[in-house]
């Protein structure tokens, strides 16, 4: 590998302006330097769908002689950066990369799509023996995951179809945290409606769902529920003048748990209280609830994150396996089947304008992921 071009690469894609739903430029890089390794892929569009304008690759780079008793890898990362990132402009310093810009450097995760493009250029470039490697390049993931989520694999040919063993270069922080399991979230949005009436003259005849929504809120757990549950209210809407009893509230909530079966408890008893609270109160309650991705878990009895690890170990890192409590595109593929872990490409205070990358950790990981490709 050529730590040089990695680095470079890096460089050339945080520079270009790739928020979410518009990720065509990095998508434009990506084919031109594949076409440049005449590796073959191909465009699956259904971004029109969420009002996107990029497409999901899917690059196929097939095993040669040498290596066909080696192991098939997916490999994956998102093409999309967290906003603010327009005009983003890296410079180095002790071994980081940071940005002069008030923005975020992007790091997430053109770190991840950095690292595959070297290791694609270095199996070729120096003729190293690989079995079948895929590589999945996503829109769309920092807004829900939407890229991931409108993969339609049953359109997808048998000769594009990923291996279910699949790397996500996409975790946070240190390359010694290989992420193994992650929550499965769910998004909760609640109306109450009340009726209106003057607050002054007679407060009596008005329905609060202002006062109400409080009530059933204060009457719920909040946050860190258990070591492996939190959960969190993000915003409140209910705007009135103070002479006017408020017939409206909405608020919007999530809740993340490892479990699935303890996350669906969980979300039936902030149901229970929403509606015995309108009750209470004599109001209407309305309540959707959208089930945003399933939880990370290894389904393979661990074979794929041993082998992660041993990759890293080969290289002198002694890394482990973590819980985490953020989702990726590993939940979403979690579901049709493939089993993730997701490795860290030393990105740090993402989402953040203090985003910053330690270059380092990028290289590891890069020689762990061809360690691991390359390797018995
Ligand atoms: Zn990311």
């Amino acid at each position: 590998m050529d730590n040089k071009r990695l680095l470079n690469t890096f460089l050339d894609l945080v520079k270009i302006y790739s928020p979410s739903k518009n990720e065509i430029n990095v998508l434009n890089y990506i084919k031109d330097r594949l076409d440049k390794l005449k590796i073959k892929y191909i465009l699956h569009d259904h971004c029109s769908d969420y009002g996107g304008n990029t497409p999901v690759l899917i690059a196929k780079l097939d095993k040669n002689e040498k290596g066909k008793n080696l192991k098939k890898i997916s490999l994956c990362a998102h093409m999309d950066v967290v906003e603010p990132c327009f005009e983003v402009k890296p410079y180095i310093e002790d071994g980081l990369v940071k940005t002069k810009s008030n923005t975020t450097l992007g790091a997430d995760d053109k770190a991840g799509v950095s690292c595959i493009l070297e290791i694609l250029e270095t199996l070729i470039k120096e003729n190293l023996a690989h079995n079948d490697i895929f590589a999945i390049f996503t829109p769309s993931e920092e807004i829900g995951l939407l890229g991931a989520k409108s993969i339609k694999w049953n359109e997808i040919s048998k000769e594009f179809l990923p291996v279910k063993d699949m790397i996500v270069l996409d975790n946070a922080n240190g390359v010694d945290e290989v992420a193994m399991q992650g929550p499965c979230m769910y998004v909760i949005d609640v109306t109450f409606k009340g009726l209106s009436s003057h607050a002054g003259i007679e407060p009596e005849k008005g329905k609060n769902a202002l006062f109400a929504m409080c009530k059933a809120i204060s009457k719920m757990k909040i946050g860190r529920l258990n070591d492996h549950t939190t959960s969190n209210v993000g915003s409140i809407i209910s705007n009135f003048p103070t002479n006017v009893v408020p017939n409206e509230c909405k608020i919007k909530m999530e809740l993340r748990c490892l479990d699935e079966k303890e996350a669906k408890d969980n979300l039936d008893n902030y149901i229970e209280i929403f509606k015995s609270t309108a009750k209470e109160f004599d109001i209407e309650c309305k309540i959707d609830v959208e089930y945003d991705y399933p939880p990370l878990k290894q389904i393979d009895n661990g074979v794929l994150l041993k082998n992660v690890l041993k990759a890293y170990k080969n290289i002198g890192i002694d890394a482990k396996g973590i819980k985490i409590g953020g989702g990726c595109d590993a939940n979403i593929f979690l579901k049709d089947g493939f089993n993730s872990v997701a490795v860290g490409v030393g990105m740090y205070k993402m989402h953040t304008t203090d985003e910053y990358l330690v270059i380092s950790d990028m290289e590891n990981t890069t020689k762990a992921m061809l360690n691991y490709i390359c390797k018995d």
